[in-house]
């Protein structure tokens, strides 16, 4: 199995806060979804985090996610990195054995205290392999109805005390955001939360669920030392109306369905890496350079 690395993820993320902007990770699906984020990625010239995670492992395990998206990054001009989303301490231990270029370690449903003995001890081991670890503090709620934000969001003094305990190399915070978009407008980004947390934390932050968010709050987001963005919802969507807007005409083959789906994500995605001010970021060659 390959785990040749051509892409440091630290190394995007790095250069996306001496930039000002972030970079953005997307989640595959299956084949068509992967092709769609990584054309979007070299038509844009942007970073990307090709995000494996909680929708497609149950779907098709991680051994065949992984297998599929590293085969068509190492076919891409993409600078791609090869991400595990809100992995399971099994799924990060799988991850390690497969070659995945960094990972996320989610603990955030446990106490603190073990949250960080967990989250310590995937460090420890990452960091022996050279795999950056991103880790999740305060919890992100789901769209739904009634949601009471201060028993969501990060706590500063907290986000402060599990970087120093864990050494992760990204932290993902919760500051208004939510997993998959809500039937109500959104609530504006928690900005004066994100900018203490960055203050005190000292690593670029991540923040889940920029589906829906407004424009001028993503850019405020940044601008308070978020460096990764992962979307999904709106990919999906776009992805769904090519299939809808198909199969509207009459009966059409699946893959004339799915053609579609990829070509509406591609232009969707290549607006969140515009939005996230990671276009045109990527440099030309670079991953030929690292990768040989
Ligand atoms: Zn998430």
């Amino acid at each position: 199995m390959s785990s040749s690395r051509s892409v440091d993820p630290m190394d995007l993320v790095r250069r996306a806060r001496e930039g000002g902007y972030a970079v953005g990770g997307f989640n595959m699906h299956n084949p068509e979804t992967t092709q769609a984020l990584l054309l979007a990625a070299e038509r844009a010239d942007a970073p990307v985090f090709m995000q494996i995670g909680r929708a497609v492992i149950p779907h098709m395990g991680i051994d065949d996610a992984f297998e599929m998206t590293k085969k068509e990054v190492d076919r891409s001009d993409a600078v791609a990195a090869v991400h595990l989303d809100h992995g399971t301490l099994d799924e990060v231990h799988r991850a390690f054995e497969l070659g995945f270029d960094s990972i996320m370690f989610d603990g955030s449903h446990l106490p603190f205290q073990q949250n960080v003995e967990a989250t310590r001890d995937v460090v420890k081991e990452a960091h022996r392999l050279g795999i950056p670890v991103e880790a999740e503090l305060g919890s992100i709620p789901d769209a739904a109805e009634d949601i009471r934000w201060e028993d969501h969001y990060t706590k500063v003094e907290e986000a402060e005390t599990f970087v120093k305990e864990t050494g992760v190399d990204l932290l993902a915070i919760s500051a208004g955001v939510m997993h998959g978009v809500t039937a109500s407008a959104p609530l504006p980004l928690a900005i004066d939360r994100i900018r203490q947390i960055r203050d005190v934390v000292g690593v670029p932050l991540v923040l889940h669920g920029a589906s829906g968010v407004p424009t001028d709050d993503v850019r405020q987001a940044i601008l308070a030392g978020v460096h990764k963005l992962n979307a999904d919802t709106d990919l999906r969507h776009a992805f769904r109306a090519g299939i809808e807007r198909m199969w509207a005409q009459g009966d059409r083959q699946l893959e004339a369905a799915m053609a579609e789906g990829r070509r509406l994500m591609i232009d969707a995605t290549i607006g969140k890496m515009r939005e996230f001010g990671c276009d045109g970021r990527a440099g030309a060659g670079e991953k030929t350079a690292a990768g040989s």
